[in-house]
């Protein structure tokens, strides 16, 4: 089955996934049947889509109206008018192998003989699904992430018999359904994302257990000084303590009393009030951003990144796969392989063996991987190649944004961390600030920024790490300045949030074109900060003195209608009206004569800080050297003849 073959979807089961990921496929344009095994449960599961919906549209974030996609929705009860037609089938019942074999079986009778079937178990095993039926290569693992509407990865898993094609299919039917896909190329236990989570709980668990730590220096440390989005019991007490226990004691794992207890008194976290912490008569979770103090951060990352390699090793996954899984699928801010790579392999490997030697668990047994590399003196960025290579500096691959250069001379820079709202981390922008300095400007007219994801252009600075900086440390990024002082135009295209450093982003481009539902402000107040990446300076001279202060003092957010009458934006338009406001922008930008361009730029951004008669002389130097440039003679017989001049930038 090819994926341009595939019109006809059937989801199983109307439950929580089921009806999420029959929303998905219904939204980007498939027809759907989802089933269930009563008629009461298929309705709740259609009205959940409903209801979904149209806060989707609500917000204005559906891209038709509410009734055609749900027009493509259809219900069963009976599995054989379910499948009888489907090119894809995907499985989302309770999670029981009996159960998941028996539905395999039922498919085999009643799917057309190409249907691709797929499983969204989080943890059962592919093959032995497969081995209902008389067709194993056609069956593989889609493993959704909960809310399907909201989480963007899909794993993508191989059972034991998988086939290529069957696995390339349910890959660009991901992409299809604008989710993205990461290969798991062996079906093992936990897939990728649940086998590196499980240390990052497993081990601060043991940590605790040994008296080593506190629940809240764990949760405190990993969230204020590595950045996770959660502490590891903080994240549990959401999860489930009794999921998490579950998968150790089927794993035969031995499970560390920190997690065992709560179990055992039936306190399983949030939803039954109590958990690692105490959500009904305590104060809930309580740590501060102080206590993670001496807490040994590497012992638990050298734990997910030993499992990380493992998987590399045993060709389960790609860093890549597994980085970009643990990003879109937990939030975290990098992935293990990236992580440990800027850590250095070595100092990983050391913690490893330290502990290995010192307690003999088979879990600290360090992977053949990590020690292979090590021994090759590939111990990561420093060493020029770890789990990743690092190549020239002006080959370099970028991981948190897009850049492509057009033919037109417009280079197209995407930030591209949707899952954290396109936030500035120090990461991205080290590379924004190395595009723009490798740019090649005999070839590049102009810039443009925008966010990937339907959410934001940027949303602010990553700020977690900012409570335990040392304020001497504290040096702010250049990449504004650079920006500000790119010798091209720039603009910024900004559809959602706008916000804090994206909003510093956005000022320090030449001009900036907004969806009508996009948001700006400056937040930074509400964390005791001020904007610090030339924000306060920017709007002042940007906007009237009242209006730059409303901004920054308060911290309250402005729509695109207001940033336009207050001069902060050059257009606010709808969503019908946007691109082609930004292309006609961009169109006079790239065709422009690069130096008058250039020129233009820098008398402007150099006057506002001067006065007049200095302004005033910098202006006519470069007015002066314009009359020398071939641009003006073509400019002059261009207007002479009538014709659209063609500008080389001489
Ligand atoms: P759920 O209990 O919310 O829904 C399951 C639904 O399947 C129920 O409505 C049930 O009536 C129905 N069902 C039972 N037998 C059926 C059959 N023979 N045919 C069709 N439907 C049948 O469960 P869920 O949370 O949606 O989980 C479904 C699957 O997705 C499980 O395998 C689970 O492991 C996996 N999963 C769950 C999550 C999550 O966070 N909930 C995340 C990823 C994957």
């Amino acid at each position: 089955m090819d994926v341009s073959d595939i019109q006809q979807v059937a989801v199983l089961g109307a439950g929580s996934m089921g009806h999420g990921i029959t929303q998905v496929a219904a939204m980007a344009g498939y027809e759907v049947t989802m089933r269930d095994i009563e008629q009461d449960l298929v309705d709740e599961g259609y009205e959940n889509i409903e209801w979904s919906l149209e806060k989707l549209a609500e917000k204005d974030r559906l891209e038709e109206p509410v009734e055609t996609v749900m027009a493509r929705v259809d219900t069963a009860v009976d599995l054989e008018t379910a499948v009888e037609d489907a090119d894809l089938v995907i499985e989302a019942a309770p999670e029981n192998m009996d159960l998941k074999k028996d539905i395999f079986g039922d498919l085999d009778e009643f799917a057309p003989e190409e249907t691709v079937l797929a499983s969204n178990t989080s943890s059962l095993s592919i093959t032995e699904m497969a081995s209902a039926t008389s067709r194993p290569e056609q069956v593989v693992g889609m493993h959704f992430f909960n809310p399907p509407v909201k989480m963007d990865l899909v794993e993508v898993i191989y059972g034991d018999e998988t086939s290529d094609e069957t696995a390339e299919c349910a890959y660009e039917f991901v992409e299809a359904i604008d989710k993205t896909p990461i290969y798991v190329r062996k079906d093992v236990r936990g897939f990728v994302v649940n086998t590196v989570l499980l240390p990052f709980l497993i081990e601060s668990a043991w940590m605790v257990s040994e008296g080593e730590a506190t629940i809240e220096e764990a949760d405190a440390a990993m969230v204020h000084q590595r950045g996770y989005p959660m502490g590891p019991f903080e994240l549990t007490d959401m999860t489930g303590i009794d999921v998490n226990y579950h998968v150790l004691a089927e794993a035969g794992t031995p499970i560390p009393p920190a997690l065992a207890e709560p179990y055992e008194a039936g306190n399983y976290g949030r939803k039954t009030g109590k958990g690692f912490y105490d959500y009904e008569e305590g104060e809930g979770v309580s740590y501060e951003a102080g206590d993670g103090e001496g807490f040994d951060t590497l012992r638990v990352e050298a734990r997910m990144i030993n499992e990380a390699a493992r998987l590399v090793g045993d060709g389960v996954a790609t860093p890549d796969a597994i980085d970009t899984g643990m990003r879109l699928g937990t939030g975290f801010p990098e992935g293990p392989c990236r992580r440990a790579d800027k850590i250095g392999l070595d100092a990983v490997l050391e913690t490893l063996r330290d502990l290995h030697e010192a307690t003999g668990e088979a879990r600290y047994e360090p992977a053949d991987y990590l020690v292979e590399r090590v021994e090759a003196g590939n111990t990561g960025e420093d060493a020029g190649e770890g789990f990743y290579e690092y190549g020239e500096a002006d080959e370099r691959e970028y991981r948190d944004l897009n850049a492509t250069l057009t033919d037109e001379g417009l280079l197209e820079i995407e930030l591209d961390r949707p899952e954290r709202l396109n936030a500035l981390s120090q990461d991205l922008m080290d590379e924004i600030q190395h595009v723009l300095e490798t740019a090649d400007l005999d070839a590049v007219r102009a810039v443009v920024f925008e966010g990937t994801g339907d959410r934001a252009f940027c949303a602010g600075a990553d700020i977690t790490g900012f409570a335990d900086m040392n304020p001497a440390d504290v040096e702010v990024t250049p990449v504004f300045q650079t920006l500000s002082s790119f010798p091209r135009p720039t603009l910024a295209k900004i559809d959602g949030f706008c916000l804090g450093g994206g909003l510093e982003l956005a000022l320090a481009c030449d001009l900036r074109v907004a969806t009508e539902g996009s948001e700006f402000g400056f937040p930074e107040i509400t964390l005791g900060l001020i904007p610090g990446g030339g924000g306060t300076q920017r709007a002042i001279r940007m906007l009237s003195d009242a209006r730059a202060k409303e901004l920054v003092f308060r911290g309250e957010r402005i729509d695109a209608e207001t940033a336009e009458e207050w001069g902060l934006i050059n257009r606010a338009v709808t969503d019908d009206e946007f691109d082609d406001t930004v292309e006609a922008f961009v169109d006079d930008l790239v065709s422009g004569p690069p130096i008058a361009l250039r020129k233009a730029k820098q008398v402007m951004n150099a006057g506002r800080d001067q006065d007049l008669s200095a302004g005033l002389e910098l202006e006519s130097q470069a007015f002066g050297l314009l009359l020398s440039t071939d641009d003006m003679m073509e400019g002059a017989s261009a207007f002479m003849e009538d014709r659209d001049p063609e500008f080389e930038g001489h």
